[in-house]
């Protein structure tokens, strides 16, 4: 045997519950994990830059006010740079010593007029290159290494001196603002895997309770069986996607319930309509077997027993038929079919019925009327129709059938002057196995099954069924069916899907 045994069953059933979470909580985790290590490095690097930006225009800062310092101290004398310090102050003589440590001085043909060692240690400029930026007559930006690979930046630029130009190019050193900038972005990385684990960590444990409704449509899921259908999720009241899920699961098992309760009643009903026959042939089968007396009484029994045989075989016929045209076997065989004489010969038919019953049935074709519909279904449609309106008419009332053709349609209605529906019943008169109660009364007991096998027709041909009635007055049953345009096109309509709305009462 290959079941599972139940402590088994209860394991793969619970690990099946927290499989489902587990794996999207990793999901949702992992998930916010990506989404904050993207934030987290876009804000890294957005810091790093305004930090090295701000470094840069502080250097950019110092090297302007030193140059405008070199303005005020220096005048050239024959193009040779005289610094005016006052000796006595030595705080000045200390700044202008600090201002000429890395200076270089040029005329406006690029000779060298002055150039500290700190300068020499960055080389110097060209005097094309010198010439180039007195031309340009812009403060120009550099930044070079010396030979010990320490970054300075350079501030290049005109120095005006009674009215001759000069080059004036100052430096300070910038290693200690990359320092700065690189320490940020160490420790920043460094940092970055701890709020990573941190995110993931708290990620976890907030998507738990988020999946936690989650786990509890999946247990109810697995405690539903046959037996418990009934059972339903509360939704929470959030309103949100959970709350939308808890909803459709609920109408799913509202439905499921539904049909599950439906093929209940219909097992019910057939073996109760199969019963009823089968009680009636044992029945007379016993009387058959020990009270008969006589040659008539066993003809008497066996007559009874057959009608009994003919009721259930009909009924197993019909059942059969309706089952094969609602699983989709019983494929239409469309014809270019006069609705108005089919309806007219099943009428003359059903003359010696209708004589039996003492009463008056009609047909009035009142315009010519062609349907796109499979013969054989329309003819068991009208008889079932006609037998009903018949059945359910008394002796001297009368049944009529009308057919016309309607811009695209042909309508046929079956009108009778018979006992008529209760409002209350006509929803249910299509429904398998429904019968009015005390319908039989005037009639012989049918089966139920005639307008639920009316409707399906109607809906297979993509048409419509109504019904009206008054109790005690009659009933009026009015189809449509798509008309017929020409032969050629009936063969594509054929193919065609059905589609049709549910009948309306009225
Ligand atoms: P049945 O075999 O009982 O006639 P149907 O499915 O044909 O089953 O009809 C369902 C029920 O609808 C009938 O039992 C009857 O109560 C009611 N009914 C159908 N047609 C008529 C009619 N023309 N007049 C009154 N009642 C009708």
């Amino acid at each position: 045997m290959t079941g599972l045994k139940w402590g088994e069953e209860r394991e793969a059933r619970q690990s099946a519950i927290r499989r489902i979470p587990r794996s999207l909580r990793f999901r949702l985790a992992f998930s916010y994990m990506v989404f904050f290590a993207i934030v987290l490095i876009g804000i890294g690097f957005l810091f790093r830059q305004t930090l090295a930006h701000t470094l840069e225009s502080h250097s950019h800062d110092i090297l302007d006010e030193e140059y405008a310092s070199v303005k005020a101290y220096v005048r050239f004398e024959h193009d040779i740079p005289l610094w005016f310090a006052d000796k006595d102050d030595p705080e000045e003589a200390a700044f202008v010593a600090r201002l000429r440590r890395i200076i270089l001085m040029a005329d406006a043909n690029g000779r060298v007029l002055e150039a500290s060692d700190g300068y020499l240690a960055l080389g110097l400029e060209s005097a094309d290159e010198i010439k180039r930026i007195l031309a340009a007559g812009k403060t120009d930006w550099t930044v070079r290494r010396n030979s010990r690979g320490v970054a300075f930046l350079i501030r290049r630029s005109v120095l005006v001196d009674e009215k001759k130009v000069h080059f004036c190019a100052i430096a300070r050193a910038i290693s200690e603002d990359v320092a700065i900038t690189n320490e940020f972005t160490l420790k920043y990385l460094a940092l970055v895997p701890l709020l990573l684990i941190l995110a993931s960590v708290m990620g976890w444990f907030f998507a738990g309770p988020a999946l936690q409704p989650l786990i509890a449509v999946a247990g109810t899921a697995q405690r539903i069986s046959g037996s418990n259908l009934a059972l339903r999720i509360t939704p929470r009241g959030a309103g949100d996607e959970l709350d939308h899920l808890i909803g459709t699961f609920n109408s799913m098992m509202d439905r499921l319930d539904g049909s599950f309760q439906q093929s209940q009643q219909f097992s019910a009903d057939v073996s109760h309509e199969l019963r009823t026959p089968l009680t009636v042939i044992r029945g007379q089968l016993e009387v058959a077997l020990f009270t008969a007396q006589d040659v008539e009484g066993y003809r008497d029994a066996i007559v009874n027993a057959l009608q009994g045989v003919e009721r259930l075989s009909h009924i197993i016929k019909t059942l059969l038929l309706l089952s094969q045209a609602e699983a989709g076997h019983l494929i239409l065989q469309r014809t270019h079919l006069d609705l108005g004489s089919l309806v007219e010969d099943m009428v003359e038919e059903f003359q010696i019925p209708a004589i039996e019953a003492q009463i008056t049935l009609t047909a009035t074709v009142e315009s010519p009327c062609f349907v796109s519909a499979d013969k054989l279904q329309i003819e068991r449609l009208l008889t079932n129709l006609f037998s009903n309106a018949i059945k359910y008419t008394h002796p001297g009332g009368s049944v009529r059938a009308v057919v016309k053709a309607l811009d695209g349609w042909g309508e046929l209605t079956v009108e009778d002057s018979g006992i008529g529906i209760p409002e209350g019943h006509l929803p249910q008169i299509f429904d398998r196995f429904f019968r009015v109660p005390n319908a039989d009364v005037l009639a012989e007991r049918g089966i139920g099954l005639g307008l639920s096998f009316v409707a399906w027709v109607v809906k297979a041909h993509g048409g419509s069924i109504d019904v009206e009635s008054e109790l005690g007055k009659g009933s009026r049953f009015r189809v449509r069916l798509p008309a017929s345009a020409s032969e050629p096109e009936i063969a594509d309509q054929a193919r065609q899907p059905a589609q049709t709305p549910a009948p309306r009462y009225s």
